[in-house]
């Protein structure tokens, strides 16, 4: 079997098949991916994601790890989260004082609907504002989908978002990973047959997969060829002409997810849990964790990391970052802080590379060619999302 990709989703991929299979995992730059720690002036950034899963320790990524074998900390929110509203922190349950009776009575009915209904194509922004129409409860939201999942309401249809609520009841929410991205990425790549080099085409001979060409022209053959690189690369590699022409209409419309992380040194820090921080009162900061307060060790002795993220919103990033960052004075006012690393999230590199919704099944029109990674998500969000269908993807290949 050839993974081409070793980011998260090529790793969990590997991780549970290599039982069965010989795995060759071809990798053109670093391991992990958007999943990697990024050590900057004694911090532990990182190259994507918040060093967090969605569902913490009891997530579909954690249920993998530990399927394998694979030795890791994961630390739950306690709480998931606080909301901040008007400069004020509120926990979520609190945030029925905002509403009147009446209005409480309807949000009680919509999270009924979340959690025991399908929900449709109806874009949620669209729902909101025929159910309730109220303005905090779309702040919540909106900033909810944006740090989540780099996403405005009225671009997740609500069968997807119903599902996202669902999982939360089911298996809780956020949780950080002792030790950074790395810890999980590094633990995973551990003993695995990763080469290092660039895959340039995905070869395929009547509608069935073949092997795969590196950069140097050297062939490998395998009737099974799993791409971690998205949709879009997948079939660039593979050629147009082997997919049908619905499948690249929607190939065609696909949206990427982008956004801006901004990392933040402090000595005072700016939540004192070790959940998330849903910014419904800013400009364009959609939320914030602090990871180290699950690890010290992300940062040096005395400090805090901080990172926040925003949804990109327009072209002009410059803009975009000058207002993340008015947001980020407003947020931490005569707390102490300091701007480490800009990082913008697009172009190849977004924050997911099919925004949630819209993602492709691990099978493709090819044979033998399927899909894992961020554009193949399933059930949830994020990581979580992945590995629901790297678990679906190794009960099929089992
Ligand atoms: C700012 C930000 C914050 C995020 N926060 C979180 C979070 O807190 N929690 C969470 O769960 N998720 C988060 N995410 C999302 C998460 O980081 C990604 O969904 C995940 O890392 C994607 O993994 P992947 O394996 O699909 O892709 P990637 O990590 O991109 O891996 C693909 C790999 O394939 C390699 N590759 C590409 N083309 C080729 C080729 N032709 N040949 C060989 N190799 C190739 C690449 O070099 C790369 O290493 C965040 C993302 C961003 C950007």
């Amino acid at each position: 079997m050839i993974i081409i990709g070793a980011g998260i989703g090529g790793l969990l991929t590997a991780t549970l098949l290599e039982k069965k299979y010989e795995i060759k995992i071809f990798e053109k730059g670093i391991v992990g991916g958007r999943f990697r720690n990024l050590p900057y002036r004694g911090f532990q950034l990182s190259t994507g994601a918040f060093h967090a899963l969605p569902h913490g320790s009891t997530g579909f990524t954690a249920r993998i790890l530990d399927k394998a074998g694979i030795p890791h900390r994961i630390i739950d929110g306690d709480p998931w989260g606080t909301f901040l509203i008007d400069g004020k922190q509120y926990r979520f349950k609190n945030l029925y004082s905002f509403l009147s009776f009446m209005e409480r009575f309807k949000v009680s009915r919509v999270l009924f609907d979340m959690r025991f209904t399908k929900g449709d194509d109806t874009p949620l922004g669209e729902y909101l504002n025929d159910k309730l129409n109220n303005d905090t409860v779309y702040r919540v939201v909106k900033a909810f989908c944006g740090f989540g999942m780099s996403i405005d309401p009225y671009d997740i249809p609500t069968r997807s978002f119903f599902s996202i609520v669902r999982c939360l009841y089911r298996y809780g929410g956020p949780g950080t990973v002792v030790g950074g991205c790395s810890a999980l990425t590094d633990a995973l790549a551990k003993g695995k047959n990763i080469i290092k080099e660039e895959i340039k085409e995905i070869v395929v001979e009547d509608n069935e997969v073949k092997g795969v060409v590196d950069s140097e022209d050297r062939f490998y053959e395998d009737n099974i060829v799993i791409s971690d690189i998205g949709i879009k690369e997948t079939v660039k590699l593979t050629g147009k002409n082997n997919f049908p022409g619905d499948y690249l209409k929607r190939i065609n419309n696909i949206k990427e997810a982008e956004g801006i992380k901004i990392n933040i040194a402090t000595k005072d820090g700016i939540i004192n849990h070790n959940g998330v921080l849903i910014t419904c009162d800013t400009e364009r900061v959609e939320g914030l964790n602090q990871v180290t307060n699950v690890d010290s060790s992300l940062a040096p002795k005395g400090y805090h990391l901080v990172m926040t993220h925003q949804t990109l919103r327009s072209n002009n990033i410059k803009k975009e970052i000058e207002l993340g960052l008015e947001d980020i004075e407003k947020i931490f006012g005569d707390k102490d802080h300091e701007i480490l690393l800009v990082q913008t999230f697009r172009n190849g590199f977004p924050v997911n590379r099919a925004v949630t919704g819209y993602d492709f099944d691990y099978k493709t029109p090819v044979q033998g060619l399927y899909l894992v990674g961020d554009s193949a998500k399933k059930e949830t969000m994020e990581v979580d999302g992945i590995s629901k269908n790297v678990l679906e993807l190794y009960e099929y290949l089992s």
